[in-house]
């Protein structure tokens, strides 16, 4: 179900005009439904019923403490890749319990942090983490839970930026050094060997890689259990993938997934872990912004937006395609006409997309980006110094700010002149 729709002409986020909002706050802006998130995250969880589970929201697709409370509310566990999203997720209430610690880079003060503070597991991605990580618990007397991440080497199919399972990215141990590694993990001081982690990418939009993935899993599971290691839990981490288009062929569902995860793996009698990001808040958010100029061109017509690369970069980095409506729904039959869309950054990458077919915009008009929840304002920047814009979270009736948009001033007072350049005059 769609909590972003046209009534009567104008389009809301679940009960909220979003013009209300753009009135109050300003453009552009990035707003977030309660109800979508808690929909995806249900589906998850229903999808893996009755087996053991814990749905862990990837933090790094939408970070916002105020998400991270809502899915934290309903159950959620949390998947991390930095001490910085750890933070987050403790700042949501989420307790050390229920949060995994991904990622190839983890740092010992990250370890330290995570080891003091409380963690569920950490998805160790290679022997020399491994020893850094036997070390840094054993120097604290604590006992550290892991999964080692394996790499299957299935090709995921996806944008290759985004994927992560083939033998040649940086992710992982190869599966077939897993017995070997699991070994040197067993004997190590402050190490609790647990399970096994996988991720083969994101935007997955088929389950035959997951499955290929999968069933190595399974395998491998039978295999280091007869090697003597006690794998009661399985984490699968994310990537199902969401439709970007309306016309994209119906993908898999959740259900969908579970199934698989079922047949694959049910009869092994794990705890399973999944690590979902953008399924659950990619369609939960869209990016509002406000046409700043028409721009009448050779052969094309610009729509120059007040959003920009900086704050919605998957279009420029990836090539992604977002559905841009207006706020104002546009009149039955009215006629469209191809735009550039684009930001007001010096930078020809700076375009949304070409050739669009929309109906006529006039400057103040809105327009709303579809599916701009993940991988949104988690990577904007604030390239030329255009401060990050502000988050709104909608529940029902009510909307709030749940991180504002900064000043100028703010932004420009985080940075420090050098004594030996202020006492020049
Ligand atoms: C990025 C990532 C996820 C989330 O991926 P989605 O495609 O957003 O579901 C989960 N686990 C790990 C380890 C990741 O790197």
């Amino acid at each position: 179900m769609d909590h972003f729709l046209y009534k009567k002409g104008a389009l809301h986020a679940e009960d909220v005009a979003v013009r209300n909002i753009a009135a109050e706050v300003g453009t552009p802006f990035y707003c977030y439904s309660t109800a979508t998130l808690t929909r995806h995250y249900q589906l998850f969880t229903q999808a893996l019923d009755p087996m053991p589970h814990l749905v862990c929201f990837a933090i790094k697709s939408l970070s916002n403490i105020a998400v991270l409370k809502v899915l934290g509310n309903l159950g959620a566990g949390m998947d991390v890749v930095s001490g910085g999203e750890y933070q987050r997720a403790l700042a949501a209430g989420v307790s050390g319990e229920k949060i995994v610690f991904s990622g190839v880079g983890k740092t010992q003060d990250e370890m330290r942090m995570a080891l003091l503070g409380g963690i569920r597991q950490f998805n160790v991605e290679s022997e020399a983490e491994l020893l850094a990580l036997s070390q840094v618990a054993s120097f604290l007397d604590k006992i550290a839970p892991i999964t080692i991440r394996v790499n299957p080497d299935v090709d995921a199919k996806t944008h290759e930026k985004i994927a992560t399972g083939k033998k040649e990215n940086k992710f992982g141990i190869p599966i077939n050094r897993a017995s070997e590694v699991y070994a040197l993990a067993a004997s190590l001081p402050g190490i609790d060997v647990i399970g096994i982690d996988v991720h083969i990418g994101s935007q997955l939009t088929d389950l035959a890689p997951f499955e290929e993935a999968y069933f190595k899993i399974a395998e491998l599971t039978v295999r280091l259990r007869e090697q003597g290691h006690n794998i009661r839990r399985l984490d699968l981490g994310g990537g199902l993938g969401i439709p970007y288009e309306k016309s994209n062929l119906p993908l898999p569902l959740p259900s969908d997934y579970g199934a698989l995860i079922k047949r694959t793996l049910g009869h092994l009698g794990c705890e399973i872990e999944i690590e979902p990001g953008r399924l659950i808040s990619g369609n939960a958010g869209i990016l509002v912004s406000k046409v700043i100029y028409v721009k009448e061109g050779e052969g094309q017509d610009f729509l120059i937006l007040d959003a920009a690369m900086n704050d919605l970069v998957r279009p420029s980095m990836y090539g992604a395609h977002h559905d841009i409506i207006p706020v104002q729904e546009a009149a039955i039959g009215a006629k469209t006409r191809p735009y550039d869309i684009v930001g007001p950054v010096c930078e020809t990458g700076d375009t949304f997309a070409k050739a669009r077919p929309l109906t006529d915009l006039t400057a103040g008009d809105l327009v709303a980006f579809r599916s701009a929840g993940a991988y949104g304002a988690v990577m904007a920047s604030e390239y030329n110094s255009r401060p990050l814009i502000p988050e709104v979270l909608v529940h029902g009736h009510n909307f709030a700010v749940i991180r504002p948009r900064p000043t100028l001033e703010e932004m420009i007072a985080r940075d420090r002149m050098p004594e030996w350049l202020s006492n020049e005059s």
